[in-house]
């Protein structure tokens, strides 16, 4: 017997058949012996809807009171999801992130889990329970206040008890059949990737693959936790996310078994939420770059690429280009024009019109020539980069919005990642 902890995102609950289908899924695996603790998204755009909703009666909802209202999203379908399974002739629980033991900081709308206490929930798993527990919120530790965790956040709270439990797997039920090579969505041809790198998994997941939000993959990582993306829509084996062995008995032995060749590039992510700010004519002198980016840090704004060259010619006045989240982009504004007397630029230019695509891969430690051919592929499609930054896995370039998606498509060609069949996306509006 063991303890998995199984997430469903918003597309698996979309809706009262979803919800009866899940509950199936929950309760085979609970009659197969193993102990349960289910972990659920608000039901399909529920939270976009919500802030919708907000965004009518106040242009800048107070944070505080954001979070409460999001937060409701996720108790409909935990409270929901336990009345099917109570259906189906089993006990389940459900409980608010609060009463499950999340405790957090209280940068409400982008809280970070300090402790999880999931007293609550052991007790319940010990008398034959399954625990449903709400994802994306939590309580603030200081000010005892409910705090999401931020978007795509329920993987964060799933890794975060199954952590706490000691759990054997953190399975993620979502609306395609694992990690592909490059969005589904974008490009059909992308590839599921059996096994993926932690490392890997964290680079595709800071540079936009939403499938996994980047913290679940830091918190694994740290963990040594195993992660298992998989649709709640097919009975697929996933993607496992992890550098440990595979836990047998969550695992297909086809998976277990499979001795992985490393390919040097395991995929494509790519991102349309971020947008440029270039602060125009800088004067070229020491100590201007620290005064600038001291400046975005205090306004808690994190920033992406950075591109500043030395000033060529006689006026001795340069641009500073950076990219960083849209959502933040009218807060970085605020926070260069009060230092703009101490830097003494010209102006600020915005730029939501861009997206980034970013290659990545472990073998292009070890493989010259990877970016040359990416920015062929690139030129043959006439796309212009704008920026470009690497990692020592990871190459990302930006390029014009409209131009995101022939760049993916082109660039996951070019190193000859097309499968022969079209990948299934199972539900989900994509948004
Ligand atoms: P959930 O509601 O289950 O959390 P998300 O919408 O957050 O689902 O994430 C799943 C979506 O992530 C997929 O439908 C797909 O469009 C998108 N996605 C982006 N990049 C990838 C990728 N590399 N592999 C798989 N899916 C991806
Ligand atoms: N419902 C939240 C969101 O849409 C959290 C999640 O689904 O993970 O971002
Ligand atoms: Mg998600």
């Amino acid at each position: 017997m063991g303890l998995v902890v199984q997430k469903y995102g918003g597309s698996s609950v979309a809706d009262a058949e979803g919800i009866k289908r899940v509950a199936k899924r929950i309760a085979a695996t609970k009659r197969a012996g193993h102990e349960v603790v289910v972990v659920v998204s608000a039901m399909g755009d529920t939270t976009d809807n919500l802030i919708d909703l907000a965004e009518q009666v106040s242009p800048r909802p107070p944070a505080r009171e954001l979070d409460m209202l999001l937060t409701s999203g996720e108790r409909i379908s935990m409270a929901v999801l336990a009345m099917a399974i109570s259906n189906l002739g089993l006990e389940a629980r459900s409980f608010t992130g609060s009463q499950a033991g999340v405790i957090t900081d209280s940068s409400h709308g982008r809280a970070r889990i300090i402790d999880v206490t999931p007293g609550r929930i052991r007790a319940a798993l010990d008398e034959g329970s399954i625990a449903i527990v709400a994802g994306f919120q939590g309580v603030s530790q200081d000010t005892k206040d409910i705090t999401t965790l931020g978007r795509g956040g329920s993987d964060t709270t799933a890794v975060a008890l199954a952590a706490a439990l000691k759990a054997d797997v953190c399975e993620i039920y979502t609306d395609v059949d694992g990690v592909y090579t490059a969005d589904p969505r974008i490009v059909p041809t992308a590839r599921k990737i059996n096994r993926i790198a932690t490392e890997e998994m964290l680079e595709m997941a800071a540079n936009g693959a939403k499938i996994l939000m980047l913290r679940c993959v830091e918190y694994a990582r740290n963990y040594d936790l195993p992660i298992h993306v998989r649709s709640s829509f097919s009975p697929h084996e996933g993607t496992w996310v992890t550098d440990a062995p595979i836990p047998e008995a969550f695992a297909s032995p086809r998976v277990s078994q499979e001795l992985q060749q490393q390919p040097v590039i395991v995929g494509i992510p790519h991102d349309d939420k971020e947008a440029k700010v270039t602060v125009v004519g800088v004067r070229d002198d020491p100590g201007i770059a620290a005064v600038i980016f001291k400046a975005i840090a205090q306004a808690e704004i994190n920033i992406d690429m950075i591109v500043q060259n030395v000033s060529v010619g006689p006026s001795g006045r340069t641009d500073v280009s950076f990219t960083l989240p849209k959502a933040e982009g009218a807060r970085a504004i605020d926070a260069l024009e009060k230092v703009k007397p101490a830097v003494g630029f010209e102006r600020v230019e915005y730029d939501d019109q861009i997206g980034k695509i970013s290659l990545v891969g472990v073998g292009m430690r070890s493989h010259p020539g990877v970016s040359a051919r990416m920015f062929e592929a690139l030129a043959r499609e006439q796309i212009n980069l704008e920026m470009i930054s690497t990692s020592e896995i990871r190459i990302s370039v930006v390029t014009r919005a409209d131009q995101l998606e022939g760049a993916v498509r082109a660039v996951h060609t070019a190193f000859g990642l097309d499968a022969k069949v079209e990948a299934v996306v199972y539900g989900g509006s994509g948004r």
